[in-house]
């Protein structure tokens, strides 16, 4: 068993909306500086006995440009650095696998950035929360273009026979395998979140927590909010039990948007974790 990680590009934004209050004015500091952060995007490939498990997709190859899915505003306050070569389709060429080749991914959510090559996987078994289904089909069938939940991307997925597997509100985590478990996380950063518990033979115990927590400067202590959030208690329970969990099993926490740790990570196809 193994898992590699992909490096799908960057996304910049205010520091604001990775860590609430990042800028904050004062009467002894009127003007903080605004700082447009580079941060990664990313997801995760996991080979077992049986099969492969993908966690995230990435952005779409197409989101950026004046034909781009993503709309001129969102491109300019989100704009995803990378390219197609950077996408997850091309990762996975060079790793010499196809969409096909997916047994199963399981989306954290629906966001622009993780969600955005769910068209590609008309064979895999695609594992998401129930109500982060219907937040993005919501966002879809209203029109909403200003939305994480990208409309482009959801159009050219939603007349495909795909296989869904709905994880339900109160559904309990989910083993894929003995050593792979969805982790229902529920509300929090958005409408319906799901991480990854890992148990690799030789590194140990991993948690993919994606944007449940950003950054290791939202997990703390002391907890700081991202800048988008849904449901703030969520949010804080979510992390509660992420840290409770990492205690107990002695685990790595890989948070979803950390650049720094990012860095230290080993990237496909340089190496994997065993
Ligand atoms: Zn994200």
């Amino acid at each position: 068993m193994k898992m590699h990680v992909l490096d799908l590009g960057t996304l910049k934004a205010d520091r604001n909306l990775l860590v609430q209050k990042s800028a904050f004015a004062t009467r002894s500091s009127p003007t903080p500086p605004c700082d447009f952060h580079e941060f990664p995007v990313s997801a995760y490939l996991i080979e077992h006995e049986r099969g492969r498990i993908l966690y995230d997709t990435g952005c779409h190859p197409d989101a950026m440009g004046p034909k781009g899915r993503w709309p001129a505003q969102f491109q300019d306050e989100v704009p995803f650095f990378g390219g197609a070569e950077c996408c997850l389709p091309q990762r996975l060429r060079a790793m010499g696998l196809g969409p096909d080749d997916i047994d199963d991914v399981v989306l954290s959510h629906m966001h622009n950035d993780h969600a955005g090559c769910v068209e590609f996987f008309g064979k895999s078994r695609l594992i998401v929360h129930e109500d982060e289904f219907a937040a993005c089909l919501k966002a879809y069938a209203l029109g909403r273009r200003m939305d994480s939940y990208i409309w482009d991307d959801t159009d050219h997925w939603i007349r495909q026979n795909l296989n869904w597997r709905l994880v339900e509100r109160d559904e309990p985590d989910l083993h894929l395998t003995d050593r792979v478990t969805v982790l229902n996380f529920g509300p929090g950063h958005a409408f319906g979140m799901l991480g990854l518990h890992v148990h690799l033979p030789q590194t140990g115990h991993v948690l993919l927590v994606s944007d449940a927590v950003y950054t290791a400067e939202n997990y703390g202590p002391p907890e700081r909010y991202p800048g988008v959030v849904y449901d703030t208690v969520g949010w804080k329970r979510t992390a509660t039990r992420i840290r409770r969990l990492a205690e107990e099993l002695g685990a790595q926490v890989w948070f979803g948007h950390d650049a720094k740790q990012f860095g230290t990570l080993i990237k496909a196809t340089q190496g994997c974790y065993r």
